[in-house]
């Protein structure tokens, strides 16, 4: 038995909100990852099961180790089809938004959004959730928005109403929110919902290779250069970080999500409980990734010096201006946290 989370408030108000709605737009943020591509895809195959007309908008592309999930080829991405989306967008009864917290992290989306008449329906696990939602499901504590979004389904159909293909998206949205099961996933639900959908056919080691056992031959001699020059150890503050230029990232032919889970690596260094990665998305844009480990919350340096935010272990934010100027802001980060780095 799963302790309860979301409340019944809170699920009578969806259930109304989809019994009630002809159409449906299912939304995650920008640079969507496992958790926001699996979340929305496996939502938007549950609306489609009860006969609802539902699609998934995201702002940009998903990275193309995820391109087997199931519903895929359906998705419509804003950057490429704005009409469309923002058609779908402006005709939706409800607007369901989920792995994020704040409009803006959809990007260009936000403002059709913001000015759709549409019943906003927030699903997500960002702590400080804003206020433009109607009905706000938000749960720090969930390992992923994958969980709250089983959940919901299990709520409102019964876990018989749970397909094959919404268990694969589920199961791979919790598998890489948590490293793997690595972190964030010491609850006991988080297992008994993973027994479900291995009930449900879904085969996690071959999920595991599709995802993480994807690189190519330059993504493997990315890793290995930023490894072995471009990793920089701070011992004095339990701190590591690698960058990245624009010119490095054409050089090994990265694309996008090449440098997916690189920020985590230091972290397997003994002692390190702070992992920065800085990657110069293009020249004068600095895309910044934070880990931590325990108490040390690296969202608390994202909004203070990165423009972020995130959860308290994984959050990012974004420099415009050089690579130095970045570097710079990380060091003076390491010198207002040292002593909660070093404690
Ligand atoms: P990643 O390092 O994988 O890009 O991001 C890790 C987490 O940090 C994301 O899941 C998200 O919660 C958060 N995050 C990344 N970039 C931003 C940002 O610009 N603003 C906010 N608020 N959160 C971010
Ligand atoms: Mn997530």
């Amino acid at each position: 038995m799963l302790e309860n989370l979301i409340s019944q408030q809170n699920i009578d108000a969806v259930r109304k909100a989809v019994e009630n709605g002809f159409r449906f737009v299912v939304l995650a943020h920008k640079n969507p990852d496992g958790d926001a591509t699996g979340s929305t895809l496996a939502l938007c195959h549950y609306l489609r099961s009860i006969g609802k007309e539902a699609v998934v908008v995201l702002p940009n592309a998903f990275p193309a180790f995820l391109a087997w999930m199931p519903g895929t080829d359906d998705v419509l991405l804003y950057d490429a089809d704005k009409e469309k989306c923002d058609n779908a967008i402006a005709e939706a009864d409800v607007l369901f938004c989920l792995d994020f917290n704040v409009l803006s992290r959809t990007g260009d989306v936000s403002a059709a959004l913001a000015a759709s008449p549409a019943t906003r329906v927030l699903i997500d696990h960002h702590p400080q959730p804003s206020d433009e939602f109607d009905i706000l499901i938000s749960h720090p504590e969930a390992c992923s928005t994958c969980e709250l979004v089983f959940r919901v389904i299990a709520a409102l159909g019964g876990t018989v109403s749970l397909s094959y293909e919404m268990a694969q998206c589920i199961y791979t949205g919790m598998m890489t929110d948590t490293g793997a099961f690595a972190y964030a996933s010491t609850r006991k639900d988080v297992y008994l919902i993973i027994a479900e959908l291995l009930d449900k056919g879904v085969d996690k080691d071959w999920i595991y290779r599709k995802v993480f056992y994807n690189f190519s031959v330059t993504r493997m001699r990315l890793w290995g250069y930023a490894m072995y020059d471009k990793l920089k150890v701070y011992n004095k503050y339990n701190a590591a970080l690698i960058t990245l230029s624009h010119s490095e990232l054409m050089r090994f032919y990265a694309s996008k999500g090449d440098t997916e889970g690189l920020v985590n690596q230091p972290l397997q260094i003994k002692g390190t409980r702070f992992s920065c990665f800085l990657r110069e998305e293009q020249p004068g844009k600095i895309n910044v990734s934070l880990r931590s480990v325990d108490d040390f919350p690296c969202n608390a340096v994202a909004a203070e010096f990165f423009n972020g935010g995130g959860h308290k272990n994984a959050s990012g934010g974004e420099v415009y201006g050089t690579m130095e100027m970045a570097v710079e802001r990380f060091r003076q980060a390491l010198q207002k946290y040292k002593a909660e780095l070093t404690e």
